[in-house]
């Protein structure tokens, strides 16, 4: 069976509700209308013969009207008996047939004569032995006529409501679940035409649902943005592999046909050496990252010295940096302690230092400084070196983005992942790291990392 929508189920709830509603109100009407007639028109003749009963006096035996008596007053025939039955005076309004209605003392009733209903009040009145009966009469037709009316309104206003309530309630609900619809057909659209760049647009006014259709929004803009960083590191990474890849199968193919040339053979063998080593640096450099942009990746919290840890890579550093007569200078506060990934800490460390020392000139220097503030534990990588435009600035940061590759070309390993690594691994720590460079003066890398874990 084909579910119900929304809709359907709104308006079938609350057609059903409004329903039972007018009946609930309209059988209350009805029972208690019909009743407040009776009681008015019981009131009413009883009144009329009370009211008659003091225009009459009695005299010698006989009894008198007053000159203000009324036979008919207020819709009330009044007739006067006498002990017998015999109607003395006043006359039968026309359908009542009185042989119908047997005399009974101060007792209101109704009696069907000839298919009219009638309020009957009678009274005896005793004076010297004496009976005169005092009746009162009343057609309570009009009454009926008033309860019919008030049927016939019920019975016209109840479906005319029911429907205003039924439509009504569709056509609002229509409206109300109309952007959810167009969200609907946005969403689907973008998911069969695989296209993120599609957004979501809702038109009428602001309410909860452009709300969430503002999320979807962003939420697909995020989408987009990491599709889009994916696709860019797949072709960047499958660029990088190609160059060194066609390098040493050309080289290779070049020794091959040489192999009588042992010279030409060794430069071969040397650029395919250069270009492997290349490859294993960038590939190990892509597991790490592509470990690294796994979700759960776990990093192994520890506290240990990292002012030994800084010491121990500037004193490697200063190896690396001889060869190139770069200096290493150090600022580091002694036993300072922090709560942070020791492996990662210390690719962090070496790839700001092996930066300080691959862009700089001859006699530079890098300097490593390590202090602590606000527990946090603050360092600053620094150099003498060439300096980043400040247009590039934000850019080192990406992946495989290479400030020069001409200023570069000469490094073996230059992949472009070093800095994007290095943000990585402080962003994971929950601290910030930031650059500050000037072209041709030198750089200045400072990381702020939490002394200990969820500070
Ligand atoms: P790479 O493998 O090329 O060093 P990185 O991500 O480590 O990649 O750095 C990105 C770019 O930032 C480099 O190509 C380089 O031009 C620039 N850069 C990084 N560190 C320094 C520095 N200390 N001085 C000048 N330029 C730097």
């Amino acid at each position: 069976m084909k579910r119900l929508s929304i809709k359907m189920k709104v308006t079938i709830w609350y057609t059903g509700l409004i329903i039972l509603m007018l009946g609930f109100v309209f059988t209350f009407i009805w029972l208690f209308a019909g009743q407040a007639v009776t009681y008015q028109a019981e009131k009413q003749v009883k009144k009329a013969v009370i009211e008659s009963m003091e225009d009459i006096s009695f005299q010698d035996r006989h009894f008198k009207r007053d000159d203000d008596f009324e036979f008919y007053e207020d819709g009330v025939s009044i007739l006067i008996y006498n002990g017998n039955g015999t109607l003395l005076e006043g006359s039968l309004p026309s359908g009542f047939n009185d042989e119908e209605a047997v005399f009974a003392h101060d007792r209101i009733r109704t009696i069907v004569s000839k298919q009219t209903e009638w309020m009957v009040y009678d009274y005896q009145l005793n004076h010297d032995g004496q009976n005169v009966w005092m009746r009162g009469v009343m057609a309570i037709d009009p009454f009926a006529k008033t309860m019919n009316i008030i049927f016939l309104i019920v019975l016209v206003s109840i479906p005319i409501l029911v429907l205003l309530a039924g439509f009504g309630g569709y056509w609002i609900t229509k409206k109300a679940f109309k952007p959810i619809e167009e969200m609907n057909r946005a969403v689907n659209e973008i998911k069969d035409g695989k296209d993120l760049s599609k957004r979501i647009r809702l038109s009428g006014a602001k309410d909860e649902i452009h709300g969430l259709a503002e999320t979807f929004n962003g939420m697909f803009e995020r989408l987009e943005a990491s599709f889009e960083i994916e696709k860019q590191f797949t072709a960047d990474a499958s660029h990088e592999l190609r160059t060194p890849t066609s390098v040493i199968i050309s080289h290779a193919e070049y020794a091959l046909t040489q192999l009588d040339k042992p010279a030409e053979v060794k430069e071969a063998l040397q650029t395919i050496l250069r270009q492997s080593t290349k490859m294993s640096e960038l590939i190990n450099q892509l597991l790490q990252l592509a470990r690294a942009n796994q979700e759960n990746v776990s990093i192994t919290y520890e506290t240990f010295d990292i002012s030994e840890l800084a010491e121990i890579v500037a004193e490697e550093m200063r190896e690396i940096g001889e060869e190139s007569d770069i200096s290493i200078e150090t600022d580091i506060e002694p036993n300072l302690k922090a709560e942070a990934d020791q492996t990662l800490m210390m690719r962090l460390l070496m790839n700001l230092m092996m930066n300080g020392i691959a862009y700089n000139q001859e006699n530079g220097f890098v300097k490593i400084k390590l202090y602590e503030e606000n527990n946090q534990i603050i360092g600053e990588v620094s150099d003498n070196g060439i300096g980043i435009e400040k247009k590039e600035q934000e850019k080192i940061w990406e992946r495989f983005y290479r400030v020069d590759s001409a200023r570069t070309s000469t490094r073996n390993g230059n992949t472009g992942l070093g800095l994007s690594m290095a943000k990585w691994i402080v962003d994971m720590h929950h601290g910030t790291i930031t650059v500050n460079s000037q072209l041709g003066k030198g750089s200045l890398f400072q990381f702020r990392i939490p002394k200990r874990r969820n500070e």
